[in-house]
């Protein structure tokens, strides 16, 4: 039996035991070290994005080892018993047009572990608040090393991997270009690191008054600069750090719809918006848009990442470069994988993460 932490009912989670299913030639089982929680967390949790039935066992940023493994399973992926892995979340069809590009996110019979895949049925262990993950057929997934900081490598296909695929392979961004990130949550951060590696000079971050310990370790990760919203002035910042001229990118991660206004007042003529921060319907009308038009700006949006945002992630985390798993502000056992959730949506008092986490064994 493994022990799960599942939503019955929307607002509480109670722990749970499933009988560990045996994987099929395509299938396999995955003994869980770490599980991320992230925004979207508070957002099952509280039934606001709900798209599978319920009971729902919550869990999809995965990191562990493989317990067993299908014949099948292990030639497509390559991956064997006791290998470390981090398991991309989305799980398509296997054989539409997306999914043969490498885009199962997109596909149209896509489940995604912990969010878009009830545990009702066997074989029930469907997201990594648990002991151990069932790996559905056409699951993938990516060997790690078994020396890298557990906290770092939880962070892998969630976090450090989108910073990848927004700033450096949606966003374009080059040595020396300028680069905004509005927003300081573990997005932001990962975007930091993704811009330093592409060289980019100067990285400006822009939080909150909250956001000083996060601001703090912007500057760790390689921001030249940090802003405080509500105290400074973002726009002449910029404008002095770039002669005038604007930036060549902005990232916007807060979803605040006059931040995204304000995103393209910041750029130069033909720079890029990267619109990553979920703003909820309507906003197009409050957005400039003769801005674009007259400085034919490109305005991206991203809201994932392909698997070769994941492999450039892992190869960046094995540098030690970063400390990542300094983003783990607390890990939390699977009986509290609510209180997990609550912190995540900032919902407890007097304590703001930015970035927890749950150890099924702990
Ligand atoms: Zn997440
Ligand atoms: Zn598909």
């Amino acid at each position: 039996m493994a022990r799960a932490a599942v939503l019955e009912e929307y607002g509480r989670l109670v722990l749970r035991s499933f009988p560990v299913p045996d994987p099929g030639p395509e299938e396999a089982l995955l003994r869980v070290e770490l599980a991320g929680v992230c925004g979207t967390d508070p957002k099952v949790f509280h039934g606001q994005l709900c798209q599978a039935e319920l009971p729902i066992i919550l869990g999809h940023e995965i990191l562990g080892r493989i317990e067993a493994i299908g014949e099948a399973a292990a030639e497509r992926t390559g991956v064997g018993v006791g290998d470390r892995v981090t398991v991309e979340a989305s799980v398509g069809c296997g054989a539409c047009a997306l999914c043969r590009r490498g885009a199962p996110r997109f596909c149209r019979r896509v489940i995604d572990y912990g969010v878009r895949i009830s545990a009702a049925r066997p074989p029930h262990l469907l997201g990594a608040f648990a002991e151990y993950l069932f790996l559905l057929p056409h699951t993938s997934m990516h060997k790690i090393p078994d020396d890298l900081p557990a906290r770092g490598a939880v962070m892998l296909n969630a976090v450090l991997s989108n910073g990848i695929q927004w700033v450096k392979l949606q966003g374009g961004a080059r040595p020396g270009d300028a680069v905004v990130i509005q927003g300081a949550g573990q997005q932001a951060l990962a975007c930091t690191i993704a811009a330093k590696e592409c060289g980019a000079a100067p990285i400006v971050v822009c939080g909150l008054r909250r956001d000083a310990e996060r601001l703090a370790l912007a500057r760790e990760f390689g921001a030249d600069a940090t802003v405080i919203a509500e105290e400074e002035n973002l726009a002449g910042l910029v404008a002095d750090l770039t002669h005038g001229e604007g930036a060549d990118l902005v990232v916007e991660v807060t979803g605040d719809p006059a931040a995204l206004a304000a995103a393209l007042h910041l750029l130069r003529p033909q720079g890029t918006l990267v619109h990553a921060g979920v703003t909820g319907d309507g906003v197009l009308t409050q957005l400039p848009l003769d801005v674009v038009l007259f400085k034919e700006l490109r305005i991206q949006g991203v809201f994932s990442k392909g698997s070769e945002a994941i492999l450039a992630a892992i190869d960046l985390l094995a540098s030690r470069r970063y400390a990542v798993e300094r983003m783990i502000s607390r890990v939390y056992p699977l009986a509290e994988a609510e209180t997990a959730v609550r912190a995540a949506g900032n919902e407890l008092p007097d304590f703001y993460p930015i970035k927890v986490a749950v150890d099924p064994w702990l």
